[in-house]
């Protein structure tokens, strides 16, 4: 199910559950609810690595940056989890 979807099952919620399609309206809160939390930042982990300092998406652990190249994701490519770089 996607976002465009979910979105047209939960504007019909009541008729979806008075039809007894309460899964099918489960699935598109559970589908929303995690694009919502995509858009919230997160602070990447820093995990060291002997020759490399790569910085990996807290979600998927995906890389979403080289400290010593000074390259940062704005989303993680895996997921799509926004990234906070800010202090
Ligand atoms: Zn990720």
């Amino acid at each position: 199910m996607d976002i465009t979807q979910a979105m047209e099952i939960l504007e019909d919620t009541e008729v979806m559950i008075l039809k007894g399609d309460k899964i099918k309206v489960k699935v598109a809160l559970y589908e929303l609810f995690n694009a919502a939390k995509k858009q919230i930042p997160w602070k990447p982990v820093k995990r060291m690595y002997v020759d490399n300092n790569e910085l990996k998406c807290p979600m998927c652990g995906e890389t979403v940056g080289f400290k010593e190249y000074g390259v940062f994701y704005e989303y993680c490519i895996q997921c799509g989890q926004k990234m906070f770089w800010g202090g």
